[in-house]
């Protein structure tokens, strides 16, 4: 996706503060932090939102592989109680249009 943000730091086209990155996801801290630690966990292939994933074994793959990304992450970060977020579609408040889920915590 040429001008999706996400997509953009994935192709490293614009900056990040990367903390880890494996063959399906990275994860870079959030530019306007709303916690002490607060970080992004991104798949590497754009997806707009997570309720676009379908319900069936690939979906299940690309969850599962994002999820346990994030697990690896909150560790990696040393997070011993963390609070993680998605925000679905324009009504869940999502601003940014490609799948990402908020680690927050450092409290
Ligand atoms: P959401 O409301 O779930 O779509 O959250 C999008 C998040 O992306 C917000 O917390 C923004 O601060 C963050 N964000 C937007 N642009 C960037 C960027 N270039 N680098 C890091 N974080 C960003
Ligand atoms: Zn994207």
């Amino acid at each position: 996706m040429e001008n999706c943000v996400f997509c953009r730091i994935i192709r490293g086209e614009l900056p990040s503060e990367q903390v880890y990155a494996d063959a399906n996801v990275i994860a870079f801290h959030d530019i306007h932090p709303k916690a002490p630690v607060h970080v992004l966990v991104v798949p590497k292939e754009h997806a707009a939102k997570f309720s676009d994933y379908p319900g069936d074994e690939s979906g299940e793959r690309k969850l599962g592989s994002l999820f346990a990304a994030v697990n690896r992450v909150a560790r990696q970060l040393g997070l011993d109680g963390y609070r993680i977020v998605v925000n679905v579609g324009e009504k869940g408040g999502q601003e940014v249009f490609h799948v990402h889920v908020h680690i927050m915590g450092g409290w």
